[in-house]
Parts: structure tokens; sequence; C-alpha cells
């Protein structure tokens, strides 16, 4: 039965929204929460908050905690992430996250977290990728879940904080004052606008534009693709990292952790190939480069081939690390190969290919979390945590466990902004926000009634196949020229779109068509900024110009919307002590 849902759509006020509930989204919460205890807050989470893709980190999060036993220090953690960014990142940025990063991880101490610790009861870091020393704090191989539960809690015992599981936002609203989100409850079809003085938005990265991927079914990149669309810049989506070690064939992660704890990269030849690429951070080198050589290795002849799939891979090989080791440190990546592949860890090595896993760009946002436009001022109202913020921390490729510490360390900078923006919102702006509620029902309903061409599914795969295919690790003109062509062809196709489920509960015919739409327009982003990108720098390596070009490329691409099309341009990056050098490992 369809319901006509204008009649039954709820407008509800709040005085801070937080869309998503990750660990950007909830630390956000929390810390709006403990500034402003009057503020009404509402977190909308897509998926029951628990199952924010959050709960899949594994490795840990990093930060500087024992300068002395580790001999470590903040300039040092800074140091490491700006030259793993290629000299890409905004190192005011870097210098707050390495600051505050050791608190955070205190913070998660006192909401319960059981960190790893050692005999005399310190909690215990490990390597990581590109770090000089071990600075990666961890609860095993299931950081993400523990911290995400230890949030759950916290966040259910707030009095002011409402939590809005399986609502789906479809739309941002802003007016004068005001900023709203349009949300369809998955579970009866019913529409809300949920409205206030400030909109947070923690929904996460975009990596499910690719085929092969680590993250989530749910990381479509809605929450940057919305804001976009009402005015927000995107910054740096070009850079999309590629994790080295992803299972063969189905994607799902295997940690860094794995080659933290010692685990080797061997070739068809038994060869620890690492040797050639970074003579001295061997299988610790960052992701990029371990990427580049996983492929390289396999574009020469040395990799081995998957029968069923046809995906080509190399060995990440535990076996020498022991059953103690194994069991103790990587028990889920241990349970993760024997459920899904019935492989061993402890017996076979691990066939393993890069595959897209994190995305270094997103919203532009200032170094407050404040989302800005293409000229670089403020979008009013309007802020980014999160994965789907780019503060600029993470440059052109991301050091592994620094997204956990970005998430938190920006959510108490942006739950402090926005419970100083509570304001009066006035009846003009609810007003004007009825109006495009009213456009928002009658696009959904058209939608749902549209006879078009394509399903979803059908676009979604073409999109896949093209990012996988024009631009994976390596990248060149004539490839990336070849794919914006195809990404332009399916967003228009992606106009004659038919939905064949009409009900209303729990439609996901519905829903993955909403999500397509927001992943279609990010892929294009992704394929105009990396064709006009003309070097090579991090996670985007192009074999017609192979070399990093700080005279003409040391700069931030911003994209914006202008009409169906893109407007490009390209800002500042900001250095405060640490000029670009040659990246050598
Ligand atoms: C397998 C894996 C392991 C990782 N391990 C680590 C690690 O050990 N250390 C590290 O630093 N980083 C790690 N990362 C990266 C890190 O986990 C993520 O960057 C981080 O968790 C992102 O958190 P977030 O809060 O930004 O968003 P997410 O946790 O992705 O949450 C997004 C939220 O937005 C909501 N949402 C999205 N769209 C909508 C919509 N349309 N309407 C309503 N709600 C919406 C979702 O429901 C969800 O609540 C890993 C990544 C992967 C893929």
């Amino acid at each position: 039965m369809l319901i006509d849902r204008i009649d039954v759509m709820r407008f509800l006020k709040y005085d801070v929204i937080i869309l998503g509930s990750g660990i950007g989204g909830f630390t956000t919460a929390i810390h709006a929460s403990n500034f402003d205890k009057k503020a009404k807050i509402a977190v909308i989470s897509k998926l029951h908050a628990m199952r924010s893709h959050s709960v899949s980190a594994e490795g840990g999060i990093s930060g500087v905690l024992y300068p002395q036993i580790n001999k470590d220090s903040e300039k040092l953690h800074a140091y490491d992430t700006i030259k793993g960014s290629d000299y890409l990142s905004d190192q005011d940025a870097v210098e707050l996250l390495v600051k505050n990063a050791p608190k955070e991880i205190v913070f998660f101490e006192h909401l319960g977290v059981p960190w790893n610790r050692n005999e005399k009861g310190i909690i215990q870091e490990r390597p990581f990728g590109g770090m000089s020393v071990p600075r990666t704090a961890f609860a095993a191989d299931k950081t993400g879940f523990f911290m995400m539960r230890s949030l759950y809690d916290q966040v259910q015992s707030l009095p002011n904080v409402d939590i809005f599981h399986e609502h789906f936002a479809t739309r941002i609203f802003r007016t004068k004052d005001a900023v709203g989100v349009f949300t369809i409850d998955l579970a009866t079809g019913k529409h809300s606008v949920v409205y206030g003085s400030s909109l947070v938005i923690g929904t996460g990265g975009f990596s499910r534009i690719y085929k092969i991927t680590t993250t989530a079914h749910s990381t479509t990149g809605d929450g940057i693709a919305l804001a976009y669309n009402a005015g927000a810049s995107l910054k740096d989506v070009e850079f999309v990292q590629f994790h080295p070690t992803a299972l063969v064939p189905n994607g799902i992660l295997i940690t860094e952790a794995a080659r933290g704890e010692g685990g080797y990269l061997l070739n068809k030849d038994n060869e620890r190939f690492m040797k050639r690429y970074a003579s001295s951070k061997m299988e610790l080198a960052p992701r990029d480069i371990i990427s580049r050589a996983i492929i390289t290795e396999i574009n020469e002849g040395r990799g081995m081939k998957d029968k069923d799939s046809g995906l080509e891979y190399v060995y990440l090989d535990l076996r020498h690390l022991g059953k103690e080791v194994i069991n103790k440190r990587l028990p889920m990546i241990k349970e993760i190969c024997i459920k899904t592949i019935g492989l061993n860890p402890e017996e076979e090595p691990i066939p393993v290919r890069p595959a897209a896993h994190f995305t270094m760009g997103g919203l532009n946002t200032d170094i407050n979390g404040r989302v800005l436009d293409i000229e670089l001022n403020h979008v009013s109202n309007l802020w980014g945590v999160g994965e789907c913020g780019c503060v600029s921390v993470h440059g052109a490729n991301r050091l592994g466990s620094n997204s956990l510490s970005q998430c938190s360390v920006w959510g108490r900078i942006v739950g402090k902004e926005v419970s100083n923006n509570t304001h009066e919102i006035k009846n003009e702006d609810v007003k004007e926000l009825e109006v495009l509620a009213e456009a928002e029902d009658s696009r959904l309903k058209e939608m749902l009634s549209k006879k078009g061409m394509y399903t979803v599914y059908e676009l979604q795969d073409e999109m896949k196949d093209v990012m996988e295919k024009y631009f994976y690790v390596y990248r060149n003109e004539k490839e990336m020229k070849k794919g914006v062509a195809l990404l332009e062809k399916i967003l228009k196709k992606s106009a004659n779109l038919r939905i064949e489920d009409k009900t209303h509960i729990f439609n996901t015919n519905l829903r993955d068509t909403l999500e397509f739409l927001n992943q279609i327009e990010l892929a294009y982003a992704v394929g105009v900024a990396a064709y006009n990108r003309k070097e090579s720098r991090g996670a985007h390596s192009r074999t017609d110009h192979p070399k990093r070009d700080d005279k003409a490329w040391l700069k931030h691409t911003i994209l914006a919307k202008e009409g169906s099309g893109i407007k490009i341009s390209y800002s500042d990056v900001k250095i405060t002590k640490w000029e670009p050098e040659e990246r050598k490992y």
C-alpha cells in the first residue's frame, strides 16, 4: 500500500545534527554534549549505529604515548605523517593531530577500550607502515569494534542525544540560518526533516566506487555528495588509497598490523621483493609504495593467479610468526582467512593484492572542520568530521592508524565548535525548509514511479569496472581520458533509472539507487581531478608523469558543482616546518 508520505512527514528540531554514527560522528556527539549540556543533539545513521563502518577498523590508532620508552616525539610523528603524505598534507593540521592524538587514546581508555598492555601494564604500541617507531595503540585486531562499543555505550547514556538508527539522508537543505536533512526511515518509509543550527557530516569515505574494496557496502560517500550538491567544495579526491594487502578474492582487509607484527610479502619465486622498492622499511613502507611494488611484481610476471576470479596476487606470509603471535595479536585475521577462503595462515601464506581502502580527499574543510566552498569561504552552519572531512592531514597518502586519530581529534574540535553555534531558527527558515522538503518528497515519489531503462545494479557495475580499470594504482592520460568519458556516459544514463521495488518497508532498491547517484557523482569527480593532476604524488601515480612536480603541483585540487558539470580550482598547501624533500624509505 502506498502511503501519501507528505501527510506524515515529521519536522524535528535540534540544535546540532550529526549525520553519521562512526567514530567521527559519535565522538563529535559526546564532545558537543559535554560542551553544552543543554544542546539538543541528533545523530542520524543509515545503519544501526553499531554497524557503522568504523567497527571494522582493525590495526589501531596512532599517538605518541611514551616518548621516552619508544624514543618518539610529536615532531617525529608529524614528520612521518607529512613525508607519508608526499608533502600534500597541511602541516598546521598535522601538528594539531599529533599534539592531540595521545589525549584521545587516553579518552578512549577512560571510556573502557581494552588496549593491549605489556607485562608492566602500559599500553602497547605496534609498528605501522611509514612510522619511524612503534606508535599505534591497539585492541588486538578489533580496535574499531572496541572503540565503537565504548562510544555507543557512552552516547546512549547522554540524555540530550537522540540516535536515529536506519534513517537514510537523501538531501541537505540550507536556508539563511538553518540547516536540515531530509531522511527516510528505512523501517517504515516515513519521511522526516531534521533541522537546526549546525550540521556535522560524518558519513565516512567513498571507496565503494571501486569494485574490489576493503570497505563496507555502506561506504558510498553519501554525505560528501549531498554537501557537494548543497554548495560545499571537494578537496583532493583523486587520492584514493589502495591498501596493499586485501584478501584474494573477496577484498577483506588483512590489516597492516600483520606486517607490523613481522609478516613478509613474497612473490612467486618466494622472494621478499620489497627489498627492491623500499630497502630500509621493507614491508613497513607506506601503502602507496607497497601497492605499486605489488602491481609491478604482477605486471612483470612474478605474481600468481586465482583460477576462479582471475585476480593476480602475491603472498603475505605469517607462518614464521608462530601460533602464539597469530592467536594473541591477529586472531581476527586468522578467523577471516579460515572462514572466508578456508586457509589457515599458521600453515599457508595468504593471497593478497591492493584494493580501494580509504579516501584521502573529501569535503574541503578548514582546520576546525568547517566546510568551505570553492572560494574558500565557510559554508554556513556546516562541518565535516572523520574520513569524509578533508582537513588535509593525510595529503596524498595516509599512514595507517592515523585515521582513527583524525576521527577522534576532530570529533572533539568540531564538537566544541558546534556547541558555540546554537542560534534561533526563524519562522521564515522553517517555511523555506517546508518548501524544500515538499520538492524532495516529490523527487522521491517520481523516482519510485519512473519507468526508466536501467537498474541501479547494471550502472553500478559499469561504474566500478571503469574505476578499477582506469583509476587504479597506476594511471595515465590516455586511459583516464577514456575513463572520464565513460563516467560521463554513466552519469547521463543515471537520469534514466528504474526502481522495481515500489514498497516502503526496507526498500533496499530505492536505497541502493540513492547511494549510486552519490557514488557516480563522486566517481566522476575523482576522474576529473585525477585526469587534471599531471604528476605522480602519493597514491596518484601516473606512468606518463612518473615524478612528483612541486613547482607545478604542490597544491590541493578543489572542485565544485557547476550546473551538471564541475568547476576546478587549486589552493595552497600549508607548509610550517617541513620543506618538501625526496621521499625515500
Ligand atoms: C577494514 C578497514 C580497517 C581499518 N582499520 C583502521 C585502523 O586500524 N586504523 C585507522 O586509523 N584506520 C583504519 N581504517 C580506516 C577507518 O576505519 C575509517 O577511516 C574510519 O573508521 C571512518 O570513520 P567515520 O566516522 O569517518 O565514518 P564511518 O565509520 O564510515 O561511519 C559513517 C557513518 O555515516 C552514516 N551514513 C552514511 N551515509 C548516510 C546517509 N545517507 N544517511 C544517514 N547516515 C549515513 C553511516 O550509517 C555511518 O554511521 C580502516 C578501514 C577499513 C576499511
